[in-house]
């Protein structure tokens, strides 16, 4: 199958920044040439939804965002009848409108939605491209420039939030974890604009406080509370104050882990 890219390249200034770890540019751009589904796997902070928006924009594609949570339903996704001036008129939800319109689909945290989710899913993540819209009796067929793309944490499952074999395996699956240290430390200086030599200390910090996930953690330190973090000592707050506000309260409300964290913070900050 030949596709032609459906825009010439924009000019880098309107992609968002983001640093690869490894082929995921090249597998992201391949999955949608091949209209091929995409799941990606990763802590929560590490850059996946930077990652889609920077792909997005590098393709030329319309993006829609959904943030799944527990009470999100099918029809949240596809559309619902609305009344409307008295009338009754079917709204398309988001991923309706990606299907019609083309472009790219993101469902952030997937595991979160209703099981209901999967059925609509289901028909679209294989070769019949197909959503079904049962309350209008429509079945789009997803055009040539439609791509679902997925994401979860698998840190976060448990026996009744996990995502089905039968689901996962429609997806090609790319793993994300947290940069290697020296490109990490490259990302929060350009996100936040402090000195390198600032950021590498809170990223060694960070570096510790993830090696205690699992044991008084649920999980790690994200890039995203470093740049937070960073962004706070940029603009001038005193860097243990940051750290508290930025890497440590986000991540436990238990006296005894906080006061533990502190004190590693302490001995590096
Ligand atoms: P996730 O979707 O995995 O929860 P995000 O994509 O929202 O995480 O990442 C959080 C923030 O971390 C981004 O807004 C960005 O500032 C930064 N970030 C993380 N990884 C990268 C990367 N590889 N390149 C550029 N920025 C990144």
């Amino acid at each position: 199958m030949n596709f032609v890219l459906p825009n010439a390249p924009r000019p880098t200034a309107d992609i968002p920044h983001y640093r690869p770890l490894g082929n995921e540019c090249a597998l992201f751009e391949t999955a949608w040439i091949r209209q091929l589904p995409l799941l990606l796997k990763g802590p929560t902070g590490c850059g996946k939804t930077r990652f889609v928006s920077h792909m997005a924009a590098r393709l030329g594609l319309p993006l829609s965002t959904v943030s799944c949570h527990d009470d999100l339903a099918a029809a949240d996704l596809t559309g619902r009848y609305l009344l409307k001036g008295g009338d009754t008129v079917w709204v398309d939800g988001p991923l309706t409108r990606a299907v019609r319109e083309g472009g790219v689909c993101y469902l952030d945290e997937i595991v979160e939605a209703r099981k209901d989710v999967a059925v609509v899913l289901h028909p679209l993540t294989d070769d019949r491209r197909m959503l079904p819209l049962e309350r209008t009796g429509e079945m789009l067929e997803a055009p040539s420039g439609f791509m679902l793309v997925v994401s979860y944490n698998p840190g976060y499952q448990n026996l009744l939030k996990s995502l089905k074999p039968s689901t996962r395996q429609r997806f090609v699956a790319i793993e994300f974890d947290f940069l290697p240290k020296a490109q990490e430390i490259a990302v929060v200086e350009a996100e936040s604009g402090l000195a390198e030599c600032q950021v590498a200390r809170l990223v060694d910090l960070a570096v510790r406080l993830r090696a205690l996930k699992g044991h008084d953690l649920e999980e790690g330190v994200s890039t995203r509370l470093l740049v937070y973090c960073a962004c706070l000592i940029d603009a001038g707050m005193p860097a243990k104050e940051a750290v508290r506000a930025a890497m440590i309260e986000p991540l436990t409300d238990e006296p005894d882990v906080r006061a533990a964290l502190l004190e590693v913070a302490d001995s590096l900050i």
